[in-house]
This record gives structure tokens, sequence and C-alpha cells, in this order.
């Protein structure tokens, strides 16, 4: 059994995760927190479950699912985990905050933990997140799949009826029919599907409802 905590995080409404089993082992999934409450809401989460966080993982690097980063990396001492195609974005979040959102980040950004690739593992307490890469919205955009739970964290590639703009600097809708066609709609129907924004879903409900994925 695991336990999936989200947190609604940033002007963007990105979903934050947390995700943790009996051994109280957890793993947190695009740290978008950005205003106080957002950070206090995680750390109480957090700490009223007795969690200890062993990874931070980005599903790719764009500032809203990564605001947190360097909040994590004080409060846990954990690095970031994304894909190394995205490293064009994560390695720059000064500037993204300033183009894209006419903001200065505060606090300096610690490096990356570790550059993740398709088929590597990610393991807490009894269970495992597997990273499948699903470029399309980015180049190193990947979903987070863990199997025995049927569970699968979709970033920005997926949304409930939709899916992620491809029309950011080095996103690619090729790229992204691909994913969507060969990737994500060869779960497992029965496949829940958290996304990076907006409500969950799954993958039969996608299949057959999202104008993106049917047919
Ligand atoms: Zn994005
Ligand atoms: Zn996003």
């Amino acid at each position: 059994m695991v336990e999936i905590k989200r947190i609604m995080c940033n002007p963007l409404q990105e979903n934050c995760y947390v995700i943790s089993d009996e051994s109280k082992e957890c793993v947190i999934i695009d740290c978008g927190v950005y205003y106080q409450d957002e950070k206090d809401a995680l750390i109480a989460y957090i700490r009223d479950k007795q969690l200890t966080p062993t990874h931070l993982i980005a599903t790719h690097g764009h500032l809203d699912h990564n605001f947190g980063n360097a909040f994590i990396y004080k409060e846990y001492g954990l690095k970031v985990e994304v894909c190394s195609e995205d490293e064009y974005l994560i390695s720059d979040l000064g500037k993204q905050a300033s183009s894209l959102f006419g903001m200065q980040l505060e606090e300096a950004q610690p490096e990356v933990g570790r550059w993740l690739k398709d088929g590597d593992t990610i393991t807490f307490g009894h269970h495992e997140l597997r990273v499948i890469q699903t470029p399309g919205h980015t180049p190193g955009s990947a979903l987070l799949y863990c199997e025995a739970e049927k569970t699968a964290f979709t970033g920005d590639t997926l949304f409930r009826m939709s899916i992620g703009r491809t029309d950011f600097d080095g996103g690619s809708w090729q790229q992204m029919e691909n994913s969507l066609r060969n990737v994500v709609g060869k779960l497992p129907k029965e496949t829940i599907v958290l996304s990076g924004h907006g409500p969950q879903s799954t993958i039969a409900d996608e299949l057959t409802y999202n104008p993106y994925m049917r047919g």
C-alpha cells in the first residue's frame, strides 16, 4: 500500500506529490512549493506522518515543477533528479523565472543530484518508481510509474482530457504524439493518472475521452 498526498502549488496550480509506504520512506515529486503556506503544508504532512524523504524527482525541468528545490535541499538535503535532456532548463531556473514569470529567484539553486534516463528505478521503502521517458512537452519529460500500485505520475505530458503544450522551447509535437501513442497509451488501462496540473484520471478514461489519446 502506498499513500499519496497532493499539494497544489504556486500561481500555475502545479501538483506536487508525496508518495510513501508503510516503511515511512517517501519520494517528493515535482516540488513546486512557492508560497509559505505551501511549504508549511508539505513540511507538516511529512512531519505528521513521520516520513523520511529519500528522493526528490522532477518529471521535467520547468520552473513550476521545481520552485521548491532549494527549499527541499535546505530541509532534507535532497537534490533533484531529472532527465538529462532537460539540463538546459533545470540548470538555469533563474532564467526561466525572469523570462517566463518576470520574477527573481532568491535562493541559489542546488546542483542536480542525479541525471535520470529511461528505465531507471527509484526505490522508496518496499516500492519502486520506474522512469519512462515521454518527450514532447520538453525533451526530458518523463513519467514515473509505480507498477505495484498501477499509478503513473505523468507531469505535463498527460492531463485529464488534455495534454501539455508543445510550443515551448524544446517542445515537439511529433515527439508528443509518439509518446502518447506508443508509451503512455500502452500503460495498463487501469493505471491511475496523476498529472502535473489538474485532477486525476485513468488511462482507460483518457483512451476513451481525451481527444489527443482516442482512436
Ligand atoms: Zn511543463
Ligand atoms: Zn507544469
